[in-house]
């Protein structure tokens, strides 16, 4: 038996979802697509969601939407997934970091209070902030709005672990401090379509402007058709490409799927928590820093991150492997990659990323782990470390 870190969780509905639309329906296109945004527009409280085929292309589009270009910056934190920072580089965009809270995990708000204090300084201001919610657990996006109102930044949410968490009461993904949030639908991210991603906003300019940019830069609709470039015998078949855009659709067949996912989003994230809550208490008598929620956030617990202390990480990762446990380390900070290091960043730049890295391992947790094998799992960290 081995317990992998995360899962999909594929039911009978799911399968029967999927097979409908390649019997009945149409396969790209189609109604179902739409169905998926609505649904999860009123699941997260937002005015409209565009779905694309990846939470990668979902970022790209959303710094497209937003004008980012050659000559401007997006600051991240470290401790994401690189899609969050290679974004920005796709768009011809530098990037920077801001070192996190070793805390929450999440981007730190001094630190990040205290860089833009000097970039104003230095006329280097970011054009976007990409706040990543760790986990699951969500920044403090109060704070992160008065920052953007003082410095004039906008702001993207990768909430790519955080479909249905909670921020003060209220769903990740409502935009209420923030120009667009990201979702992922990746298998092991709290909903999926396989591959597939989405792209929410309460702004309709950026809604028509991300749309635009995820299906080729093309339009029918009367209010993007550049007229001066219409003639008398242009029918009705007419469009017209006024952005240089890309084919990110997702398909019905996939939007299927996250349909019948998401009516099962509130009983997987229960479940997440019940998970969460018993690691938390059998764990806190052993040498571990432990994943701690603030009062504003509920998280959905996409994943859950012990820091060894006085113990070898790699040892205890290894041992935890060979007793069947697949454990995984999220994230190598970004700015320790190859590709960024070769970019000018170097080791002791975002010094509390690095030290949160060098105890982190990832413990199996997703809908369908039994108690039974969460047991196991604390079982073998007890006689790892006891
Ligand atoms: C998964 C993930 C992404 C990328 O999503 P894909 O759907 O795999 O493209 C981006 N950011 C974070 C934080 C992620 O975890």
């Amino acid at each position: 038996m081995f317990i992998p870190y995360g899962n999909h969780q594929i039911d009978d509905d799911d399968i029967n979802a999927v097979v409908d639309v390649l019997k009945n329906h149409f396969l790209t296109q189609g109604q179902k697509v739409p169905e998926f945004e609505q649904a999860i527009a009123d699941y997260c409280q937002v005015s409209y969601c565009t779905a694309v085929n990846s939470g990668t292309s979902a970022l790209h589009v959303a710094c497209l939407a937003l004008g980012v270009t050659k000559g401007d910056r997006v600051w991240t934190t470290p401790n994401t997934f690189v899609a969050s920072a290679n974004c920005a580089l796709y768009c011809g965009a530098t990037i920077d970091f801001v070192d996190i809270d070793p805390a929450t995990r999440n981007i730190s708000l001094p630190e990040l209070t205290k860089k833009l204090t000097q970039a104003k300084l230095t006329n280097s201001l970011p054009k976007v902030l990409m706040a990543v919610h760790f986990a699951g657990l969500p920044c403090d996006m109060k704070a992160i709005k008065a920052l953007s109102n003082e410095f004039g930044f906008k702001i993207v949410e990768d909430a790519s672990h955080a479909l249905g968490s909670f921020y003060n009461e209220l769903p990740v993904g409502n935009c209420l401090y923030s120009d667009f949030t990201v979702l992922s639908f990746h298998p092991v991210k709290p909903i999926t379509t396989a591959e597939g991603g989405a792209l929410l906003t309460n702004n309709e300019c950026l809604y028509k402007r991300s749309g635009l940019f995820a299906k080729h830069g093309v339009t029918r609709a009367p209010d993007l058709i550049e007229d001066q470039y219409k003639s008398q015998d242009d029918g009705a078949w007419y469009y017209q490409q006024i952005e240089l855009g890309y084919n990110y659709r997702l398909s019905d067949l996939q939007a299927a799927l996250g349909l019948t996912q998401l009516t099962k989003l509130d009983g997987f994230i229960n479940k997440r928590r019940q998970l969460w809550q018993r690691y938390t208490e059998k764990l806190a008598h052993l040498p571990l820093v432990l994943p701690i929620e603030p009062n504003y956030a509920k998280s959905g617990w996409h994943i859950y991150v012990v820091e060894v202390t006085n113990h070898d990480r790699q040892h205890v990762f290894n041992q935890l492997i060979e007793q069947g446990i697949g454990v995984q380390v999220h994230y190598i900070p970004v700015h320790l990659q190859p590709y960024y290091q070769k970019l000018g960043f170097s080791v002791g730049d975002f010094p509390c990323a690095e030290a949160y890295y060098a105890g982190a391992i990832t413990l199996p947790l997703f809908p369908h782990l039994t108690f039974e094998q969460q047991d196991y799992v604390i079982a073998t960290m007890e006689s790892i470390l006891g």
